[in-house]
């Protein structure tokens, strides 16, 4: 059984026009006119694949393949809005090649025993209202109704922009589903960096998504002039800053390759280059797809701020911004991923998922499974973004089986 590449490279190119520039990016931001279009092309075909079709509360667009029995779906899918000028892939990619695991089933007259969804979620890219992954917020019964006050550049607030998209703003808490209508949910999606071209990989199976843990440190020290405070007189908080910055690169190499730790912002006031900061601002941000190694690392920087901040006769205060634990996959779905790779002779190998993605949210809910796909350059949310037709394809293929698999469980007697 082969997934049809063709169709499904024509798919990608047809809906890559809509909410396409000049310059060949393309913004869809949620609730738009292009993001309205781009969700209607997609509706169509659903139809045409005989899949009963309609639209939750929040926006999000759900399409049936039943089975032979009444049971829990398999859930599959992704997003089609996107950022300011990004790429025709990301998103897109998981809502098409769930598309063409249904039409290839249909194709080879397969029939599964439990029913299968497709799900096109709203606004995961949160480009235009603030947050993302509100579409499986609203289905995980998560999505705090302030959320509807939320104004766009325009002033637009969402209420609005989701009524005109066909939503029903006053209603989004009936978009809640229950852990246990669904079997399972699986995501294919562009993997964003370079671990699989550089290992030249067409496929990553993932191992797990790594949750955000954030944290705001201010660093309180005493301001002076830049000329007239002698050197071993100070009590500098933006030197402290640099000590961390560079610790928080030190202990996220040392842990694991699959953690991260980033200093993507720093403040310091009053903030004149003569002087001397009498505060400092920095967030850390780590990920790991295990819980208890990303605490590992959090109080290896918590030790090492309190040190640093001690030696320098300084004060510090933490905060903590998120905490959002990682999702692991459960080992009997990666296991199956890969026992599907071999068989199909796809070269893959496994990455973990540093970017949050629909599927995190979906892991509250039930087992979830996600496959990488190669992203040339690594480049996505931009113009450049491409994936080739054939790393598509097998990403689907793999996509495909899992689906078909898990739709139909042993029969236990
Ligand atoms: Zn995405």
């Amino acid at each position: 059984m082969k997934i049809n590449k063709e169709r499904l490279w024509d798919r990608i190119q047809m809906l890559g026009e809509i909410g396409q520039s000049t310059n060949g990016g393309i913004t869809r931001l949620a609730f738009s006119k292009e993001d309205r279009k781009a969700t209607d092309l997609v509706i169509g075909w659903m139809r045409e694949a005989g899949l009963e079709v309609w639209t939750d509360p929040v926006g999000n667009v759900f399409g049936r393949r039943e089975g032979t029995v009444k049971g829990p779906v398999v859930l599959t899918g992704s997003h089609l809005d996107t950022v300011r000028n990004g790429g025709k892939f990301d998103g897109a990619a998981g809502v098409l090649s769930a598309l063409e695991v249904i039409q290839t089933l249909n194709d080879y007259n397969i029939e599964t025993i439990l029913p299968i969804e497709i799900v096109i979620f709203v606004n995961e890219e949160g480009s235009r209202y603030a947050g993302g992954l509100m579409g499986s917020m609203a289905i995980a019964g998560l999505l705090p109704e302030s959320i509807l006050d939320e104004k766009d550049n325009e002033g637009i607030p969402l209420s609005t922009a989701l009524k005109e998209f066909g939503g029903m703003p006053n209603q989004i808490h009936a978009a809640k589903r229950p852990g246990s209508d669904f079997a399972a949910f699986y995501e294919l999606h562009i993997e964003q960096s370079q671990t699989l071209e550089k290992e030249d990989k067409s496929a990553g199976i993932v191992l797990g998504i790594a949750g955000p843990y954030q944290m705001k440190v201010i660093i309180y020290g005493r301001s002076g002039h830049a000329g007239a405070v002698a050197m071993n007189l100070r009590n500098d908080p933006m030197v402290a800053a640099g000590i961390i910055i560079q610790e928080v690169e030190k202990v996220a190499k040392e842990t694991a390759p699959t953690t991260r730790g980033t200093v993507g912002y720093v403040k310091a006031f009053p903030g004149g280059h003569n002087v001397i900061p009498e505060k400092v601002e920095l967030t850390i941000d780590i990920r790991d797809i295990n819980e208890e190694t990303r605490e590992r690392v959090v109080s290896r920087i918590q030790k090492t701020i309190t040190k640093i901040c001690d030696e320098r006769g300084l004060k510090s205060e933490t905060i903590v911004t998120q905490n959002t634990p990682p999702v692991p996959v459960n080992k009997e779905t990666i296991e199956k991923m890969k026992q599907i790779a071999n068989e199909e002779k796809i070269p893959f190998t496994t990455v973990t998922s540093g970017a949050a993605h629909d599927a995190m949210i979906m892991g509250k809910l039930c087992p979830i499974g996600m496959v990488f796909i190669r992203s040339i350059n690594g480049l996505s949310h931009c113009p450049e973004e491409f994936s080739t037709r054939e790393d598509l394809a097998d990403g689907t293929q793999i996509l495909l089986h899992l689906i078909k698999d898990t739709a139909n469980p042993p029969i236990i007697e």
